[in-house]
């Protein structure tokens, strides 16, 4: 089933929790709504589970306007992070709890929900409580409990949310191969960039009540729409200046900024990943001039903290291995630093 989301708005008293939303979701499509807390993703969610009523807007499954059903006659499935398993019934019942609700004979519930603990990986653990299981297990069993009733669409906020590192880890691989046997479309929040980014085709990402961007996870990293986006997605080191003619003054560091060609004196913020950076040995105008203040393995990557001459201010670079090798630096040593790569905004766009 696909998806339509069209104008929506919502508020609480004066505060607007979302601010004309429009979105498609394609069929089969796993999306990931992406953004910090209080950004508007959970209200999203409920509105388009019919757990909440929006201002203006429409939402549509395909072509039916289903803006204004209750939320059980939509047939989507849904897993809060806080929507927690029915305590006294047994793994078994808590999946069987779909079913039954629609008056499924027993038998077929039996099946259904056999096919089920096996989609889920947990075959022969059906008379457990939930209490009996580890985190993971119940929040696959809280999905396998959304699966139940074969969905139209499937809902998940922050599912893994409450996990250890490791289980949200393994179960975002576990999600995605799900995903891809069952073809269910899926919204999937989360306010972990490297979580969307693991498991979705494409990612909202979410800002104030907006979206800001959708795209796929390399388009939003490689072409961020706006300084929010950019800052959001990592670490990400910020210059601020003014662009003249295609060139961005950086605090006496120049920069190429070919779409400022006709500039005339705009102040700009400029932004560059810590990869987008380089570290030289010459210095002149293009160069930025730093102290090395410490270096840090993480994992193939080594992290290079400076600190710039002029203002005191931090900067972070990522070497490759083969870099690395290459320049042998060392804390106290003053470099300069050049770009890659660099995007600039205005700080009108600029609003975190
Ligand atoms: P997210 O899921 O991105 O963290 P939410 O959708 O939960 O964000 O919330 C967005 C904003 O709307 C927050 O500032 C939150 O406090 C506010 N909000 C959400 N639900 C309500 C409500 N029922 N009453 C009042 N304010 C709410
Ligand atoms: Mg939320």
């Amino acid at each position: 089933m696909s998806l339509h989301i069209q104008n929506i708005s919502r508020s609480f008293g004066t505060f607007r929790a979302l601010d004309n939303v429009s979105l498609d979701v394609p069929t089969g499509g796993l999306i990931a709504l992406l953004g910090p807390s209080g950004s508007g993703k959970t209200t999203l969610l409920r509105i388009i589970a019919g757990l909440e009523t929006p201002d203006t807007g429409v939402v549509h499954a395909e072509e039916e306007d289903v803006t204004t059903r209750p939320a059980q006659e939509r047939n989507f499935g849904f897993v809060f992070q806080h929507y927690a398993l029915f305590r006294h019934m047994s793994v078994f019942e808590n999946i069987a709890f779909a079913l039954r609700v629609r008056s499924w004979k027993q038998k077929a519930v039996e099946e259904r929900v056999r096919e089920l603990l096996h989609l889920v990986r947990l075959d022969g653990l059906g008379q457990r409580l939930p209490s009996q299981l580890s985190g993971g297990q119940r929040q696959r069993v809280a999905l396998a409990r959304a699966l139940a009733a074969r969905p139209r669409l499937l809902l998940l906020d922050e599912p893994f949310g409450a996990l250890d590192a490791r289980v949200r880890l393994e179960l975002r691989q576990w999600l995605r191969n799900l995903h891809d046997e069952m073809q269910v479309t899926t919204i999937f929040v989360t306010h972990d960039q490297e979580e969307a980014f693991s498991v979705a085709d494409r990612v909202v990402l979410m800002n104030q009540g907006r979206i800001e961007q959708v795209g796929t996870p390399e388009e939003v990293f490689e072409n961020p729409a706006s300084a929010f986006v950019m800052d959001f997605l990592g670490n990400v080191n910020v210059f601020r200046g003014r662009a003249r003619s295609g060139i961005a003054d950086l605090g006496g560091w120049n920069v190429h900024v070919p779409d400022y060609a006709h500039a005339d004196d705009r102040p700009v913020r400029a932004f560059i990943r810590p990869h987008e950076l380089e570290i030289v040995r010459t210095h002149d105008a293009s160069t930025l001039p730093a102290r090395v203040v410490h270096l840090h393995r993480s994992g193939a990557l080594t992290r290079v903290h400076l600190q710039r001459l002029d203002d005191d201010s931090p900067l972070l670079v990522e070497l490759s291995p083969s870099l690395r090798d290459d320049l042998r630096l060392s804390p106290g040593e003053v470099i300069g630093v050049t770009a890659r790569k660099v995007r600039v905004f205005e700080p009108e766009d600029y609003c975190i």
